[in-house]
């Protein structure tokens, strides 16, 4: 980016001007499209899309190791040994129906690792790495079903790529930054994928259409993998009652619960066919 200001820069300032106004333009055009199929739950929505996907997947493994070297060092990276294998079993079962959203998808390089931390955290950062908390295992006793749930959940986050629309978001927002700072004759910032994924993934909160989609497509993930699509509403039940008993700051940021457990509702309900047809396949071939 520091390249185009400085060119800019060299230009008399109407043609500046005009520059800027038919870049922003084109980015904007050509940055529309959408990162998955619509699969059964019809997830369709135009994405923004300006940082391109193996930025982000970069700065994932980055900002991944970073995460997992800071975990082993404080001895709480896979230090239950059931668990790790709990999870990545779960993991086994989703990553093939990632398929339905996006073809590339059961190829990436998934990884699954469990950090021994009183924090009610999950995430899947771009590409599929994903890390589990013992605080949210623990505080909510979780089920098989209702982990899946969760995994479901953030994998979805990965594959609609919520991460790099965000950054993206953030990247529009520079770059209208640059325009002032064009005009006003000042050098632009540069951008750090690695940065940007610790941003989107711990920083900034996911806007509610995010949330709805993640919810929507991880119902029908665990379906097709034949968990009970209804762990997502039982995830947040027990998520409403903790909130009601010490309200963590957290949960703050997630205001409409009732409105979230009556989506999930509808949307388990539309996909139990798939869970029964996965489950009594499950039950021939176990
Ligand atoms: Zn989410």
């Amino acid at each position: 980016m520091n390249d185009i200001v400085g060119f800019v820069m060299q230009q008399p300032l109407s043609m500046r001007v005009w520059l800027l106004v038919t870049t922003l333009i084109a980015l904007t055009v050509s940055g529309c499209s959408t990162t998955t199929q619509k699969g059964a739950v019809g997830i369709e929505r135009e994405q923004m899309l300006l940082v391109s996907q193996n930025q982000m997947t970069d700065g994932a493994q980055k900002a991944y190791a970073e995460v997992l070297k800071e975990a082993k060092k404080e001895d709480q990276l896979n230090t239950d040994a059931q668990r790790v294998k709990q999870l990545r079993a779960i993991a086994e079962r989703l990553i093939p129906h990632t398929k339905i959203y996006r073809q590339d998808a059961p190829d990436w390089q998934w990884e699954v690792n469990y950090i021994d931390k009183d924090q009610l955290n999950a995430w899947c950062m771009p590409g599929g790495k994903i890390a589990f908390y013992s605080g949210i295992i623990d505080t909510l006793n979780l089920t098989e079903d209702e982990i899946a749930a969760i995994m479901g959940h953030e994998m979805a986050h990965a594959l609609r790529e919520h991460g790099r629309e965000r950054a993206s978001q953030a990247m529009l927002g520079q770059v209208g930054l640059a325009a002032l700072q064009i005009l006003g004759g000042v050098e632009g910032a540069a951008l750090d994928a690695s940065n940007m994924v610790v941003q989107t993934t711990f920083i900034l909160p996911n806007s509610r259409t995010h949330e709805t989609e993640a919810d929507r497509m991880g119902v029908e993930l665990a379906a097709r993998a034949g968990f009970d699509p209804y762990g997502a509403v039982r995830v947040w039940e027990k998520m409403l009652k903790l909130s009601k008993e010490a309200p963590p700051e957290f949960l703050s940021t997630h205001p409409a619960h009732k409105t979230r457990i009556q989506d999930l509702k509808k949307y388990a309900q539309r996909v139990m066919p798939l869970y029964q047809q996965a489950h009594s396949n499950l039950k021939s071939n176990p």
